[in-house]
């Protein structure tokens, strides 16, 4: 038994080698955290290398002292979080990013609180020293406020001061980074099958669906099996992060597959398979704990069913607007915010949580001063009458069906409900008819355009809110029908309507410069000689996304 415990142990000291440590980089907006990336990456990839990076892949590999470090190359802590969420702690270190002239902000605060959370070890950089207010000594004293105790207050957290514009401190940065590699004894087992997690899927024209994989432990060889979602790929396009073909990879590289059929979610974990069938077992394995997990989802649904019951789905605008007034404050979704902006809620339905993600993502990118996206449902599965009867429970609801069916009794619902149903299969298309949506709701700019000025020399009579009076055309010309504006020694007074027009005793649509015209106003004021007018026109102008 002994002896078998030590064989094991030889064979797993053959098989685990030291691997690149995986970092991620965080903190508040605008501190700097894809100045340094970018800082980085143009320094330590060679020249020649990085002039080759055309397309960003979401992580790449530095050397430094000859040693190899893989930066995940979309900061922000919405990647890390997802990743989290999806139990994938795919960085070994990280860089809190804290600007030394701004200091702790409530990002900074949120990033640490993540970081403490994965429990992975971090060192803090101060960027922006080259800056004249830079202070970083407050910056420390206010981060051993928020409990990260840096050197010489107090704690051990390792602190750089840097600037990404100059580059002071980089180094430091990486050696520091390498350091806290050594400490963490960071391994890979060749023998394995590579496994880790997914950290960018994208559409690209020529290739398809095209996602990079971060390898956390293990091996990657072309013509592996992928799993993504239930179903089985086999890694026909591997790229390092360069867009270089390569034929395996190990843990903490970064690589691309390409020409895959679905669209992985970003932040999952995958699993590779040297064989076919392995991978088609896993994928059933899945199949059923995920039939389980989705029994639990349908309950939920019955839930939904209970706020927005089906007896009062509506067979008009108006009784819908009834139910609204109906249904507890809690569960009503209002069309206007407290602001006075409108709301774009969406029910979204997908063909596989990939594209249920990549068109969450682009809502959110789409967002429009005065509109607000709200997803008050996004789900894997077709648009059923349950979706639908979620949509009649608030206002201005658009459901959005991407490579899914629309059940015949949820389409009936929907078009005596004139319910909003976008469907396609084309991310794209989908996207642009929801901005045309969206341009639609935005309510029309009125652009005044001006079209002449003129001097009253007199007036003929007056008639309640009606006169009629006489004058010569300045510049431009008066039009009959346009609006007026009335100007007393410089100051607008008030407004009018040009009703009918004259030019030498005859009808006019039109007077032009130099001429006399006579004129009926209507207008909120009396107008006098001597005044100025101002006669306009006003367009609607759509507004763009
Ligand atoms: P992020 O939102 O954290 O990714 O921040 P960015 O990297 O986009 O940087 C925000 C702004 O700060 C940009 O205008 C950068 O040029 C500037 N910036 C970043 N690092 C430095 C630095 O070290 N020194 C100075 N002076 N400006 C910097």
């Amino acid at each position: 038994m002994a002896k078998k415990t030590i064989k094991k142990s030889e064979k797993e000291a053959i098989q685990k080698l030291a691997r690149p440590p995986v970092v991620v980089v965080m903190g508040h907006i605008d501190h700097g955290k894809t100045k340094i990336l970018d800082y980085i990456r143009k320094t330590k990839v060679a020249e020649k290398e990085s002039g080759g990076i055309t397309q960003h892949i979401g992580a790449y590999e530095i050397e430094h002292q000859g040693r190899r470090i893989t930066f995940i190359d979309t900061p922000g802590h919405e990647a890390f979080s997802k990743m989290r969420s999806r139990g994938a702690v795919a960085a070994d270190i990280a860089i809190l990013v804290v600007a030394s002239d701004e200091g702790v902000k409530p990002q900074t605060k949120e990033a640490i609180s993540i970081i403490k959370e994965a429990k992975i070890p971090f060192v803090v950089a101060l960027n922006k020293i080259d800056k004249p207010e830079a202070e970083p000594e407050r910056v420390k004293k206010e981060l051993a406020d928020n409990e990260v105790l840096v050197e010489g207050w107090g704690g051990q957290t390792p602190v750089v001061e840097v600037s990404a514009k100059t580059g002071q401190g980089i180094d430091q940065l990486l050696e520091m980074i390498l350091l806290l590699a050594d400490l963490e004894n960071l391994i890979l087992n060749e023998e394995k099958e590579a496994e880790g997690v997914f950290i960018e899927s994208h559409m690209e024209p020529k290739r398809g669906i095209t996602t990079t994989l971060l390898l956390l432990d293990g091996k990657l060889e072309r013509g592996n099996y992928l799993l993504i979602g239930n179903s089985v790929e086999t890694i026909k396009i591997l790229e390092n992060f360069k867009g270089e073909t390569i034929s395996n990879a190990v843990a903490s590289t970064p690589v691309v597959a390409a020409g895959l059929s679905k669209m992985p979610v970003v932040g999952d974990k995958f699993k590779v398979f040297k064989n076919k069938d392995d991978a088609k077992e896993f994928a059933a394995k899945n199949s059923e704990e995920k039939a389980a997990s989705r029994e639990e989802k349908i309950e939920t649904e019955n839930i939904e069913e209970k706020i927005n019951p089906p007896t009062l789905s509506a067979k008009n605008i108006e009784s819908r607007d009834v139910y609204n007034k109906n249904v507890g404050a809690e569960t009503r979704v209002e069309n206007t915010q407290e602001d006075g902006g409108i709301n774009f809620n969406v029910i979204l339905k997908t063909d596989v949580s990939g594209s249920k993600e990549a068109i969450e993502e682009a809502l959110e990118k789409l967002a429009y001063p005065g509109i607000s996206t709200r997803i008050l449902k996004s789900d894997v599965g077709d648009i059923n009458e349950s979706d639908i009867k979620l949509a009649l429970g608030s206002k201005n609801v658009t459901v959005i069906g991407f490579k899914v069916e629309l059940s015949p009794a949820a389409e009936e619902l929907a078009k005596n409900n004139i319910i909003r149903i976008i469907q396609s299969d084309i991310i794209y298309d989908v996207l642009e008819k929801i901005k045309k949506h969206m341009e639609d709701m935005l309510p029309s700019e009125i652009k005044r355009v001006d079209l002449g000025k003129a001097v009253i020399l007199a007036i003929f009579k007056r008639e309640r809110s009606k006169q009629i009076v006489g004058g010569r055309v300045e510049e431009g010309a008066l039009k009959k029908g346009a609006m007026l504006e009335i100007k007393r020694h410089n100051d607008v007074v008030g407004k009018g309507k040009i009703i009918q027009l004259e030019q030498q005793k005859n009808r006019a649509d039109s007077v032009k410069t130099g001429n006399e015209f006579g004129l009926m106003a209507e207008s909120d004021i009396q107008i006098q000689e001597k005044d100025e007018i101002i006669a306009y026109e006003e367009e609607k102008v759509r507004r763009k996304l």
